[in-house]
């Protein structure tokens, strides 16, 4: 079993935001950003790698849910959704989740990584990646 099962299953207490059938939101432990919310599936699958493609819609179709409660009536002006696909991306709970993370003016984080440009050129870069 995992935490995030534990969650659902009430094993583990947690602030629910919302629920349906077969989708749970909750606040983040972390109480980062403020509102920082976890979407999750009810049936346990670890990430987007082996997730089928009905229990993806009914989780998007929960991050839009709450994303619009967030901007419509809760005063976030956007929110982030952010999602890690194994160890090296940084996941760390092996149940998939997508975080919701609220924005505000000035409210003093960025999510996007400042990177150095890539020496590898575009072109390159398509021919070994390009999928059609
Ligand atoms: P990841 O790094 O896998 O994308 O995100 C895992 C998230 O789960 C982290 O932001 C972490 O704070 C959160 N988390 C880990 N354990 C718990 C827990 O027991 N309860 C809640 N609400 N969040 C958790
Ligand atoms: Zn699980």
């Amino acid at each position: 079993m995992c935490i995030f099962c534990d969650i659902i299953n009430g094993k583990i207490p947690s602030y629910k935001i919302y629920e349906d059938d077969y989708t749970y939101a909750f606040l983040d432990i972390s109480n980062d950003a403020n509102g920082h919310t976890l979407v999750i599936p009810k049936k346990h699958c670890e990430n987007l790698l082996d997730v089928d493609v009905d229990t993806l819609n009914n989780v998007v179709k929960t991050i839009q849910k709450v994303t619009k409660h967030y901007v419509n009536n809760c005063g976030a002006k956007g929110v982030n959704i952010l999602n890690a696909n194994g160890k090296e991306a940084e996941q760390t709970v092996f149940h998939l989740h997508f975080h919701i993370l609220p924005r505000f003016e000035n409210d003093g984080f960025t999510v996007f990584p400042n990177l150095e440009k890539n020496k590898e050129s575009l072109d390159k870069i398509q021919e070994k990646l390009k999928l059609n």
